[in-house]
């Protein structure tokens, strides 16, 4: 069993193929850091050209770098959402073409279970039911995997995700952007002093698994303000004295948004465990889960649960092929997939995406739990 995966729901176009036994046989990332430093995030329609102007190289090379051709595939993964539809609508066209031109079978593919199951793919000793908390640039989610497409969601974020706030408070830090704004906080808090600054832990009045990111944010906003730091400049030309100004907010933020991913996941593992007892496994999933200090410290809330915490290695929490293909695999081996397209598709079929798409069902007992 060989899958091609493509993902364009967001700003990185990838592609990847992979063996029905977990075998990377190539991971292409074509990445539009550059254009979200001009244009300061992702604008639906230059992120749909990006993915144009990629994704045939892409494709191309995942194809190369694994040493086969199309002929060679089982059958196509695809993104069909959550995400901008201009930018799903650009991989699923790709992949249409290469399964109608083949005929091979389609898999549509839901975007935050990929991040989820890429897990499955670095640790196969992990076995349903688990737990995993998925934390990127557009979602937070606590989510209960009871088993293949069987989620239930005991959080979610009501506004910002912690990605989001990593990405804002690097720019008005006036980090370097050409990466994402995560890795240069996570870098410059390092030199920074985490308890300086005492910004206000989200939501610890609601005894409940949701997420809030947009009044730290603020805060973060309020405390580069009173320090008269000047986004304009650059870090590296900053003077020694704003330079660990700079770093005690960077850490002083990361500190507190970690804490309120530790509080969030301490109570999502007591309610999960009180469902499905024999959970063993804490999956920590999507691109935040590259961060060295989140892993560390979610890896002692683990630890205190009794649980293994397992998060795959950075190139496969951000976005990738890998994930898409892999998800792919274990959809098709449970005989869930799409038959190939007819030879003759018109040009102005529809397809089937799903820019709002939630991961399973929402923990009903939640709003109880919580009081
Ligand atoms: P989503 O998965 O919600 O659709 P996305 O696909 O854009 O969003 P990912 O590629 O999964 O997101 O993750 C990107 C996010 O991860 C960005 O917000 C980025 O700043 C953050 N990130 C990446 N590396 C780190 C890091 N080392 N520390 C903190 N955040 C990081
Ligand atoms: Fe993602």
């Amino acid at each position: 069993l060989i899958v091609l995966g493509i993902e364009t729901s967001c700003d990185d176009t990838a592609a990847a193929v992979v063996r029905g036994n977990g075998e990377i046989l190539s991971q292409v990332v074509s990445s539009q850091a550059d254009l979200l430093v001009q244009y300061g995030g992702v604008a639906p329609k230059m992120a749909e050209e990006a993915h144009s102007k990629a994704i045939n190289r892409v494709t191309q090379s995942a194809l190369d770098e694994a040493n086969l051709t199309a002929k060679d595939l089982s059958a196509v993964a695809v993104t069909i959402g959550p995400g901008l539809s201009l930018c799903l609508r650009v991989g699923v066209r790709k992949a249409r073409e290469i399964a109608r031109s083949f005929q091979l079978p389609l898999i549509g593919v839901h975007h935050m279970e990929a991040h989820t199951l890429v897990a499955r793919l670095t640790d196969r000793n992990l076995q349903f039911p688990f737990m995993a908390l998925l934390i990127s640039g557009g979602h937070n989610l606590l989510i209960l995997a009871r088993d293949l497409g069987h989620y239930i969601q005991l959080g979610t974020t009501i506004d910002d995700a912690i990605g989001e706030a990593y990405d804002k408070t690097a720019k008005w830090l006036g980090l370097d952007m050409r990466r994402s704004g995560g890795p240069a906080v996570e870098e410059l808090a390092r030199e920074g002093d985490s308890e300086s600054i005492k910004f206000k832990t989200p939501m610890l009045h609601h005894k409940d698994c949701n997420f809030s990111y947009a009044g730290l944010k603020t805060q973060v906003k309020l405390a580069i303000g009173s320090k008269n730091i000047d986004a304009e400049i650059p870090l590296s030309l900053a003077s020694s004295h704003d330079r660990s100004s700079r770093a005690d907010i960077a850490a002083s933020f990361q500190r507190v948004a970690v804490l309120h991913l530790e509080e969030r996941c301490e109570r999502a593992i007591e309610w999960a465990l009180k469902m499905e007892p024999s959970i063993k496994y804490f999956v920590v999933s999507g691109g935040v889960a590259s961060n060295q200090y989140v892993r560390a410290r979610l890896e002692q809330i683990a630890k205190n649960k009794g649980l293994q915490l397992v998060c795959p290695p950075p190139s496969l929490c951000t976005d990738n092929g890998v994930m898409v293909a892999w998800t792919g695999i274990e959809h098709f081996q449970m005989g869930r997939f799409d038959p190939p397209p007819p030879a003759d598709e018109p040009e102005d079929t529809v397809y089937d995406l799903r820019p709002r798409w939630p991961l399973g069902e929402e923990y009903a007992e939640g709003k109880s739990e919580a009081r």
